[in-house]
C-alpha cells in the first residue's frame, strides 16, 4: 500500500494563507486525528468529495490555527488518491505545526514532485503532462505559460499519438506482408510508404524546430549587448529595461564590467537576461579593461541572442567589422544606432551592405527614441522564431522530450534512406520499430524508473 504523504503546497514564507496537502489511502483517518470541525456533529470520515469544512488543527491535543479543510475523494483528485488540503494562516510556525501534527498522526513527508508522480502512476496524467505542470509553475511570461498549458491539456500527447498511429498502421502492413506472404496481403505501394514516412517525419521536424522558440518563451534567453564604446549600448539597455540601469555617459569606456539585467521585452513574452558588456576595444595596458573585453567575447559564445550595436553617426571601423565577423553564424541582430544622426546620406545603406553578410537581420534605430522599442521587439521575436509560434499548438517542453523526438525523426529519415537505396521492407520495418520505441519513451509509456526519477527530481516539494 502506498504511504500517505503531506507537504506544504504554497511557497514557504509569510503570506495570507498557506496550503498543506495530504494524499494517500490513510488521508481521512490521519485528517480525523489532526482536524477538529467547528460545527458539532460534523465528521471528517463522512465528508463528501469537493466539500469544505471549517475547524482547527490540533498539535499534541492543543488547539492550533483556524483551518479550512477541502476534501477530495479518490479517484477524483489531483493524485487520484484521497486528498485533503488544509488552508491555514500563511506563516512558518502554523505551517510547521500542522506538518508536525500530520507526521505524528502517521503521514510521511512528500518528496519533490511526489504528488504529480502519483497522478502519473494512477493514470490521471501522462508524463508529458507532468512535465507541463513543472513548466507552468516555472514559466515567467504569459505566452510561455500558455504554451505549457497546451501541453498540460494534452496537445503534445495527442500529436504524438497521431504520429504513432500512422506508423503503427504502416508497421502492421509491413509485418503482414513479410510474415504472411501466402495470405495475399496487398503490397504496400511505394508512394504510400514514402508519403506516410515523409509526413510523419515532417510532423516531428516541426515539433523539433519549434522547441528552441518555445524554450525562449518559457525560460527567457541570455542576451549580449556588444559594440565599440560609445555606440549606444547602455542607452539601448535603458530603452529595453525602461529605466536608467546602466550609467550612460559620453566618455568612452564607462561600462567596464558585465552588467546583468532581466527585462521582459515589450509584449513579446520574451524575458531577456541582458548582459551589457564592457565596450569592445583595444585595452592597451589596462588589465581591468582587458579582462572586461575577454568576458565580452566569452558571453558572445554562450548567448542565445546577440544584439551588436553600431554607430550610424560615424563610418564603420575595423573594430566594428571584427565584431561583425565574430557574430557570424550566431543568433545575432545588427543594430544601427543613432539613425537620427545618419541624415539623408548613404551612411545607413553602406553600413547595411557591409554588415548584412554577418547577421540574420540588420535594423536601424535611435536608442534614445522610445518608439524604437516596437521594431526592435518585432525583429527579436522574428529572429528567435517566437513570432511564428502558436502557443496553443502542440510543443515539446523538455530536453528529454526533444531528445526522444530527434531519435524518432532520425529513425524515420533512415527509413526513407533505406527506401531510396532500394533496401527491402524488413530494413524499413527495423527503422520504424526504432522510431516507435523513441516515441513511446517520449510519451512516457516506455519510461523507466530512472527517467521518472530524473523528471521528478526537478520538481518542487508540494507539487
Ligand atoms: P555605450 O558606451 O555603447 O554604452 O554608449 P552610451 O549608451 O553610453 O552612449 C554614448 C553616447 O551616445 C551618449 O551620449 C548617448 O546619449 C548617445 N546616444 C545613444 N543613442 C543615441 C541615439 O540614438 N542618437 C543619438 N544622437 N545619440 C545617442
Amino acid at each position: 500500500m502506498p504511504s500517505t504523504i503531506c507537504a506544504l503546497a504554497t511557497p514557504p514564507g509569510v503570506g495570507g494563507i498557506a496550503v498543506v496537502r495530504l494524499s494517500g489511502p490513510q488521508a481521512y483517518p490521519i485528517a480525523e486525528r489532526v482536524f477538529r470541525p467547528v460545527r458539532a456533529g460534523r465528521q471528517v470520515r463522512k465528508a463528501a468529495g469537493y466539500t469544505a469544512m471549517l475547524g482547527h488543527y490540533l498539535l499534541r491535543g492543543a488547539e492550533m490555527d483556524e483551518t479550512v479543510a477541502l476534501f477530495y475523494r479518490a479517484p477524483h483528485s489531483y493524485t487520484g488518491e484521497d486528498v485533503i488540503e488544509f488552508s491555514v494562516h500563511g506563516g512558518h510556525a502554523m505551517v510547521q505545526g500542522l506538518l508536525e501534527a500530520l507526521y505524528l498522526a502517521g503521514a510521511s513527508p512528500a518528496g519533490p514532485g511526489e504528488f504529480t508522480r502519483r497522478a502519473l502512476e494512477n493514470g490521471r496524467i501522462s508524463l508529458t503532462q507532468a512535465e507541463a505542470v513543472m513548466e507552468i509553475i516555472s514559466a515567467d511570461g504569459r505566452q510561455g505559460a500558455a504554451l505549457a498549458k497546451s501541453a498540460l491539456d494534452g496537445a503534445l500527447a495527442r500529436r504524438i499519438d497521431g504520429i504513432r498511429a500512422a506508423l503503427q498502421t504502416l508497421a502492421a502492413h509491413i509485418t503482414a506482408w513479410i510474415d504472411y506472404p501466402e495470405e495475399d496481403v496487398p503490397e504496400l505501394s511505394d508512394a504510400e510508404l514514402a508519403g506516410t514516412l515523409t509526413a510523419q517525419k515532417q510532423a516531428l521536424d516541426a515539433l523539433i524546430d519549434g522547441y528552441g522558440a518555445g524554450a525562449v518563451l518559457r525560460h527567457g534567453v541570455d542576451c549580449v549587448l556588444l559594440g565599440r564604446p560609445n555606440v549606444g549600448k547602455s542607452t539601448l539597455l535603458n530603452l529595453l529595461a525602461g529605466f536608467d540601469r546602466a550609467i550612460v555617459t559620453p566618455i568612452a569606456g564607462t561600462t567596464r564590467d558585465v552588467l546583468e539585467q532581466p527585462v521582459m521585452l515589450g509584449d513579446t513574452g520574451i524575458r531577456l537576461n541582458l548582459f551589457d558588456t564592457a565596450g569592445v576595444r583595444d585595452a592597451g595596458d589596462d588589465p581591468v579593461e582587458a579582462e572586461g573585453i575577454r568576458r565580452s567575447w566569452k558571453k558572445l559564445e554562450e548567448a542565445g541572442l546577440v544584439l551588436a550595436v553600431f554607430d550610424l553617426g560615424e563610418p564603420l571601423t575595423a573594430e566594428d567589422l571584427d565584431i561583425a565577423r565574430r557574430c557570424s553564424g550566431r543568433p545575432a541582430l545588427a543594430i544601427l544606432n543613432k539613425q537620427d544622426l545618419a541624415g539623408q546620406g548613404d551612411a545607413q545603406r553602406l553600413a547595411e551592405q557591409a554588415l548584412a553578410p554577418y547577421f540574420r537581420q540588420v535594423l536601424a534605430i535611435s536608442a534614445r527614441d522610445p518608439a524604437s522599442l516596437d521594431p526592435l521587439c518585432r525583429a527579436v521575436s522574428e529572429l528567435l522564431g517566437t513570432a511564428r509560434l502558436d502557443p496553443n499548438a502542440a510543443a515539446l517542453c523538455s530536453a528529454r522530450q526533444l531528445d526522444a523526438a530527434r531519435e524518432a525523426r532520425d529513425a524515420l529519415a533512415e527509413a526513407l534512406q533505406a527506401r531510396a537505396g532500394g533496401f527491402g521492407l524488413d530494413a524499413i520495418g527495423v527503422c520504424l520499430a526504432d522510431a516507435q520505441r523513441a516515441l513511446a519513451r517520449l510519451t512516457g509509456e516506455d519510461a523507466g524508473e530512472a527517467t521518472l526519477d530524473e523528471v521528478f527530481s526537478t520538481f518542487c516539494v508540494g507539487k
